[in-house]
């Protein structure tokens, strides 16, 4: 969606429901909101909505304060297990991305003994994070 403003040029109508003059008047600043409605033979077909530039705001708080946030970034809650624990965690974790970073090299390089072996310290990541809240779900 596109969203600009603007000086009116000829009258115009606030599309928020809520709005208590409707009428945005001749040089008065409007809010333009365009969206692509439909794609014809190549053309776009443009739906237009104007506001107020105050309505435009009430009406997008309005508009968030009806959705509740709901946090999407990270891996969600913080896992159940002591400090000292996440500690070794963590050593774990970068253990292996040192691994993964020696099994990208080997595989360019053609080293496939390395990386049996490097395949083997993996494996044995896997059981040592398990006491430490368990083995990722990636790994
Ligand atoms: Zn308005």
């Amino acid at each position: 969606m596109n969203v600009w403003i603007r000086k009116a040029r000829k009258r115009a109508t606030c599309s928020y429901e809520s709005c208590k003059s409707k009428d945005i008047l001749n040089g008065q600043y409007l809010v333009v909101t365009q969206w692509v409605m439909a794609v014809r033979e190549g053309r776009k077909w443009y739906k237009e909505k104007l506001y107020h530039p105050q309505c435009w705001i009430d009406q997008a708080v309005a508009e968030l304060e009806q959705r509740p946030v709901v946090e999407t970034r990270g891996y969600g809650k913080r896992m159940a297990i002591t400090d000292k624990d996440r500690e070794q965690r963590v050593r774990v974790l970068r253990k292996r991305a040192a691994i993964v970073q020696r099994v990208k090299t080997a595989c360019l390089e053609r080293k496939f003994a390395l990386i049996e072996r490097l395949t083997g310290q993996l494996e044995r990541c896997k059981e040592e994070i398990e006491q430490y809240g368990g083995v990722p779900a990636k790994w």
